[in-house]
């Protein structure tokens, strides 16, 4: 494995593959591996040639400074994982590299952007994701970029930018890769206490009673949230939003009559924590 600093660097060791017709596939990560991101790196693996993570932690992205400076870095086990998993080139910039001095275009992904995460994080979040996104596949011209459900609203931030903007490149989401109890895996789950890392099971615990309820037959929304902020609240966790909405365009839903996705955020201690699950009513 190669680790790539600049961006001559990539597009230097890039193109003789291109040319060759290899098939290039691109993981955008924030680094701090775990096996979210392992599945992604294996499954660029099953489609593609050459594969590439780039590892940025992207301060464009992050609307609270303190969760910028606590998110973990460890760039030496990462690049051993990497390695381990084959992945052919890590692409490692720096700040200056991404953002040199002068830097002043945004991409901003409209209505997607500005509900759920965009409304808590704040419309920065998601145009510090789509600039840098953008900037990722413009660098290294994938054929093919991965993404992981777990960041649902992401994804379709994600969609949108390669649709609007006829950016060659074609969009794969991942399933969410879990702990043994259910808790979603992520990179912040290391900062979280142990008390309060036992605790965050609950938020997948809460997708799962909102998906038993739909799979009985219940169909209101009113009523499904309310059982899943309970089951948060059993665990002393004061969810930001527990929410029921269309999967492609996270519009609220009232009832659900046809495949819904429920989505909850919430800070478990000082860590925030996201989480997602699709709800498919049983058929009658
Ligand atoms: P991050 O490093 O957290 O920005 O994540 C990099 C990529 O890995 C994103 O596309 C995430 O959605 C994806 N990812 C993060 N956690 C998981 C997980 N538990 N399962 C699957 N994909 C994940």
């Amino acid at each position: 494995m190669r680790t790539l600093r600049t961006v001559s660097e990539v597009r230097a060791a890039l193109r003789r593959p291109r040319s060759e017709g290899r098939r290039i596939g691109l993981v955008p990560t924030m680094g701090a591996f775990h096996e979210g991101h392992a599945s992604l790196f294996r499954r660029a693996h099953q489609d593609c040639d050459e594969v590439v993570v780039s590892l940025f932690v992207n301060p464009a992205q992050f609307n609270d400074r303190a969760d910028l400076v606590a998110y973990p870095r460890d760039e030496r086990r990462d690049a051993a994982i990497a390695a381990e998993l084959r992945v052919d080139y890590l692409f490692a910039p720096t700040v200056e590299e991404i953002y040199p001095h002068g830097f002043s275009t945004s991409v901003s992904v409209g209505a997607i952007s500005e509900v759920l995460e965009g409304e808590h994080r704040g419309r920065e979040h998601f145009d510090g994701v789509a600039t840098v996104v953008t900037k990722l596949f413009n660098i290294i011209a994938p054929d093919i970029a991965y993404f992981g459900q777990k960041d649902a609203q992401q994804t379709l931030v994600i969609r949108r930018l390669a649709e609007d903007l006829n950016l060659p490149v074609e969009v794969e989401v991942c399933p969410t890769v879990r702990e043994p109890d259910g808790l979603a895996m992520s990179s912040r789950n290391q900062l979280l206490s142990p008390g309060d890392r036992a605790r965050a099971a609950a938020l997948n615990r809460s997708l799962q009673t909102a998906q038993a309820l739909v799979a009985a037959g219940q169909a209101d929304v009113r009523l499904i949230t309310a059982a899943a902020e309970t089951e948060l609240r059993n665990a002393a966790i004061q969810p930001e939003y527990v929410q029921i909405v269309d999967p492609d365009t996270f519009a609220p839903l009232a009832r659900i009559d046809r495949p819904a996705l429920a989505v909850v955020a919430a800070r478990v201690g000082t860590v925030r924590l996201i989480d997602n699950q699709m709800l498919s009513p049983s058929p009658r």
